[in-house]
């Protein structure tokens, strides 16, 4: 049972702004709480949204995005409800990282999460067996974290169980946000993100990865709010979708030979750009040791075929980094 303590009532109809209040007892503050922000947007019946972001403390343009709207939605606009969290890993968000200063916990690694166990736990847990219940479509906002740079995609998440009509369903929904890539993922061994969590209720789930390189992309902003602006059209919350959407390119991710490696510590030399299109065996990159310039590089290669979607950022590397990350084509 969570100990989690909202502030706001999630029935009340109109706008409130408020607080999860986390608790989080220490030395110096013994009753405690993290003020977790939400706001709660309800215009009588309709879809029941939940938008979030700082899942990840360091993918910011969903930060951004939905504090804004927080700040200039007026419940008379729209019809349905909104569930909206700007910072969903608070702490995290506070410091600008990807997992809890607090507890070390990465709250897209940790659902169904723990209601007695650290703060990214607790909000996993509240998360899954408060929030979700409540709604029948989420939407999360990445930004690759400090670590990554992206090729931007929206995302939409099945499971092995998941119905013909909530695929479907999933599907139109992502495809309608103008977003170019569209990557699906097929959630067959995963249980501990958010997605599996919103597989595991029922609930469509939307995500997207933005940004990267621990920087604000001011395209990425564009794209979070216009994902947001035809999610809520979509849906029939707020708006109109305009017509002659152009069809985006659907995409995924098919298994770990997607996944490129570095091999040992060093300085890593890409030889790809994001979008570049590669097939097995293709140069990755070399990881080079400056440090020793005697020594050769040793090459690094692609495992599997497809579009470079996301690059490592920073240039050192330690033995097992993910240095680069395709995706292919996808029929559906
Ligand atoms: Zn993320």
């Amino acid at each position: 049972m969570t100990q989690i303590i909202p502030t706001v009532d999630f029935e009340q109809e109109g706008k409130q702004i408020g607080w999860l209040r986390v608790p989080h007892s220490v030395t110096r503050s013994a009753y405690g709480t993290l003020p977790l922000p939400i706001a709660v947007i309800r215009n009588g019946p309709g879809a029941q949204v939940m938008l979030s972001a700082g899942n990840h403390g360091d993918e910011y343009e969903g930060q951004i995005v939905l504090t804004r709207l927080i700040q200039q939605l007026q419940p008379e606009q729209i019809r349905g409800g909104l569930i909206i969290l700007p910072a969903l890993n608070l702490p995290a968000v506070l410091a600008g990282t990807r997992v809890s200063p607090l507890d070390g916990g990465n709250l897209n690694r940790v659902f169904p999460g723990d209601a007695a166990g650290g703060p990214t736990w607790k909000i996993a847990d509240f998360v899954e067996n408060v929030l979700l219940p409540k709604v029948d479509v989420i939407a999360d906002f990445h930004g690759g974290g400090a670590s990554l740079d992206y090729r931007p995609h929206a995302s939409t998440h099945f499971g092995p169980d998941s119905s013909q009509e909530h695929k479907q369903r999933s599907l139109d929904i992502v495809k309608a946000l103008g977003v170019p890539h569209v990557m699906v993922f097929e959630r067959r061994n995963k249980v501990i993100g958010l997605p599996d969590a919103a597989i595991r209720r029922g609930v469509v789930s939307i995500g997207g990865e933005y940004g990267g390189m621990g920087r604000v992309s001011r395209s990425g902003v564009q794209l979070v709010q216009q994902a947001v602006d035809r999610l809520l059209a979509a849906l029939g919350v707020k708006g109109e979708l305009p017509a002659g959407l152009p069809e985006p390119r659907i995409l995924h991710i098919y298994g770990p030979a997607a996944y490129a490696y570095a091999p040992e510590p060093g300085l890593f030399d890409p030889a790809t750009d994001l979008g570049d299109r590669v097939g097995v065996g293709d140069l990755c990159g070399h990881v080079l040791f400056p440090e020793n310039p005697a020594r050769d590089p040793v090459p690094v290669n692609f495992e599997g075929e497809g579009e470079v979607v996301c690059k490592r950022h920073p240039g050192r590397v330690e033995a097992g980094d993910c240095v680069a990350h395709l995706a292919a084509t996808l029929d559906v």
